[in-house]
C-alpha cells in the first residue's frame, strides 16, 4: 500500500515516530494509502528547513521567484489528469469537477501570484513642506504557516501557499489529514520544477498534532488557516498572546435570496449548482433558500423536479453530478441533521437518505435532500451541515428576507437573484457578507478579496489582500 511521506528540506521523508494514518477512499469505503502522523519534532525539522532556507529566498529576485511558481503550474498542466484523478479518489468528488474546477484552479492560484508578485509595489509618501519623504517596505515574515480543509483539497492548499511564497517567505504546510494525496503529489512537482529545498516544506498529520505544533511555535509568525469556525476560535486562542498575524477562513452558512423579477431559468439551473456542486462540500454553498413568496410554489416544485434528475454514483463516472461524501463521520453527521428535521417542524421535499452504489456498497453516498423550513432560527437554518442538504422558505418582503438572511452567526457570502438594480444595490449594501453575488454565483476573479465577516473569519485572501498579510509593512521616513 502507498506510504505518502512528509517533504522536508527538499526531500522526502517518513516521520520520526514512524506512525501512520489510514486514508480512506470515500467512493468505497477502503483504506487505499497510509500517511504520515507526524508529531512537533518533525514540525520543527520542517521549521528549521524553511528559516535556513529563508534568507537566499526572501533575496530571490522576483523575475526568478516568478519563474519558479509559473515552472510548478506548468507542470501541474502536464499532469492535469493525473492530478484530477487522485483528487477525485481521494475526497470522494466527481472526476468531472476536479477536472474543471479544482486543478485548473490550482494552476491558476500559482499563476495568478507568479504575475501578482512582479506587480506589487511599495508605497511611497511626500510630506510636502517638510522636506521629507516616507516610502514603505513590504518585507516578507519569515517562516509562515498555512493550513487548509479537505473540501477542496490542492485548491484551498495552493491558495495560500502560492502568494507566501510570492511575497519571499518560506513555508510549513499541512493540508488536511483527510485528504492529502495531491498536496504529497505536489511536493514531487516543486522537486522537480527546482524550487530550492527548504523553501516550502509539508507536514501531513493530523490538526491536534501537526496543526497545533505549527499554531503553537514561537518562530513561526503568520498563520493563513481555511476550516472549521470552532477550529479557528482555537487557533486565534492560541496564537493571540504570541501576537501572530492570522488570517482565518472559516464557516458559512450562506443565504440565497429569490425575488419574483429574476431571470428564473438561470436562477434555477444556478441554485442547483449552489446547492449541490461537490456534493455541497463548498464553504460559498448557498445552504439557505429564501424565496419570494408568490414564485415559491413553482420554485419549489421545479426545484424538487430539477435536483431529482441529478445522479449520485461513482466519482470516476463522467455521468455522475454527486461524488461521495468526504468521510464515514462526516456522512454521519450530515444524516443526524437531516434526522432531526421532524423534530424540528421541517419537511424534507426530496432525498435525505444514504444511496447504495452498485459494487461500491460501503461508498459514503447520499441523496441531494431539499428540506422545507418553518423558522430560519431552527437548527437547520442556523448551523453549517455542509453536506447536499439546503433548506427552503418563503418570504414576504425585502426586509422580512434581509432579516433571515443575515439572522445568523456566520457572514461568508450570500446571493441575490432579481433584476431591479435599486434592490440589487440596496441588498448589496446591507446584507451582512464578505462576498456578495448578484445574478451569479462562484464567479471569481482572483483580484477581488476574499473572505467572511462574522463568524466566517478574520482577514481576507486574494489579490494584493494576501500578498499583504504575508508581508510586514515597514515604513522610512527620511528629511533631506
Ligand atoms: P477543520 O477545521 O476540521 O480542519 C481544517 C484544517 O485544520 C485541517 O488541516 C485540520 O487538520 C487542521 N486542524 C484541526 N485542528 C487543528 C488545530 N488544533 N490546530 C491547527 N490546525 C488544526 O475543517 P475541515 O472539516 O477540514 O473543513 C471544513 C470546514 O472548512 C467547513 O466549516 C467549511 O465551511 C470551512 N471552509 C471555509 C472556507 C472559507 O474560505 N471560508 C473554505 C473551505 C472550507
Amino acid at each position: 500500500m502507498q506510504q505518502l511521506q512528509n517533504y522536508i528540506n527538499g526531500k522526502f521523508v517518513s516521520p520520526l515516530s514512524s506512525e501512520w494514518i489510514d486514508n480512506y477512499n470515500p467512493s468505497n469505503g477502503e483504506i487505499y494509502s497510509k500517511i504520515p502522523k507526524s508529531k512537533q519534532e518533525d514540525v520543527e525539522l520542517a521549521f528549521e528547513a524553511a528559516k535556513k532556507a529563508f534568507p537566499e529566498w526572501s533575496n530571490t529576485t522576483l523575475e526568478k521567484r516568478s519563474q519558479l511558481l509559473l515552472k510548478i503550474a506548468n507542470l501541474l498542466q502536464q499532469k492535469l489528469v493525473e492530478f484530477a484523478q487522485a483528487e477525485s479518489k481521494d475526497n470522494g468528488k466527481p472526476l468531472s469537477l476536479a477536472l474543471n474546477i479544482d486543478i485548473p484552479r490550482a494552476i491558476s492560484n500559482f499563476e495568478f501570484y507568479a504575475h501578482a508578485l512582479t506587480q506589487f509595489g511599495s508605497e511611497a509618501h511626500e510630506s510636502v513642506g517638510k522636506n521629507t519623504i516616507n516610502f514603505t517596505l513590504r518585507k516578507p515574515i519569515g517562516v509562515v504557516g498555512c493550513i487548509s480543509p479537505w473540501n477542496l483539497p490542492l485548491y484551498l492548499f495552493s491558495w495560500k501557499i502560492a502568494p507566501a511564497l510570492a511575497a519571499g517567505n518560506c513555508v510549513v504546510a499541512k493540508p488536511s489529514e483527510i485528504t492529502p494525496m495531491t498536496a504529497y503529489l505536489l511536493s514531487e512537482i516543486c522537486i522537480e520544477a527546482g524550487l530550492p529545498k527548504g523553501v516550502l516544506n509539508i507536514v501531513h498529520g493530523l490538526g491536534n498534532e501537526v496543526g497545533q505544533a505549527m499554531v503553537e511555535h514561537p518562530q513561526i509568525k503568520a498563520i493563513s488557516f481555511t476550516g472549521g469556525t470552532k477550529t479557528g476560535e482555537h487557533i486565534a486562542r492560541t496564537a493571540a498572546p504570541m501576537f501572530k498575524k492570522l488570517s482565518l477562513e472559516l464557516g458559512g452558512k450562506n443565504p440565497n435570496l429569490i425575488f419574483a423579477d429574476c431571470d428564473y431559468d438561470k436562477m434555477l439551473q444556478t441554485t442547483v449548482k449552489s446547492s449541490f456542486a461537490n456534493q455541497g462540500q463548498i464553504c460559498l454553498c448557498g445552504s439557505r433558500i429564501f424565496v419570494e413568496e408568490s414564485i415559491y410554489e413553482k420554485f419549489k416544485n421545479d426545484f424538487i423536479a430539477e435536483t431529482k434528475k441529478l445522479k449520485v454514483g461513482v466519482p470516476s463516472e463522467a455521468s455522475s453530478d454527486l461524488g461521495a461524501v468526504v468521510s464515514e463521520a462526516h456522512m454521519q453527521k450530515i444524516l443526524g441533521y437531516i434526522n432531526q428535521a421532524e423534530k424540528q417542524d421541517a419537511k424534507i421535499l426530496t432525498g435525505g437518505k444514504r444511496v447504495e452504489v452498485k459494487d461500491y456498497e460501503n461508498g459514503y453516498y447520499l441523496e441531494p435532500t431539499i428540506i422545507e423550513v418553518q423558522s430560519n432560527r431552527c437548527q437547520l437554518n442556523q448551523e453549517e451541515i455542509f453536506g447536499p442538504v439546503v433548506t427552503i422558505l418563503p418570504f414576504k418582503t425585502e426586509e422580512q428576507a434581509l432579516e433571515m438572511a443575515n439572522d445568523v452567526r456566520y457572514g461568508l457570502s450570500a446571493t441575490v437573484w432579481t433584476s431591479n438594480l435599486d434592490r440589487a444595490m440596496r441588498l448589496s449594501n446591507t446584507l451582512e457578507a464578505g462576498i456578495i453575488w448578484v445574478n451569479t454565483w462562484l464567479n471569481r476573479d482572483l483580484r477581488t478579496p476574499f473572505g467572511g465577516t462574522k463568524d466566517s473569519g478574520v482577514g481576507r485572501e486574494g489579490g494584493f489582500e494576501a500578498l499583504r498579510f504575508f508581508t510586514e509593512p515597514k515604513n522610512v521616513c527620511i528629511q533631506y
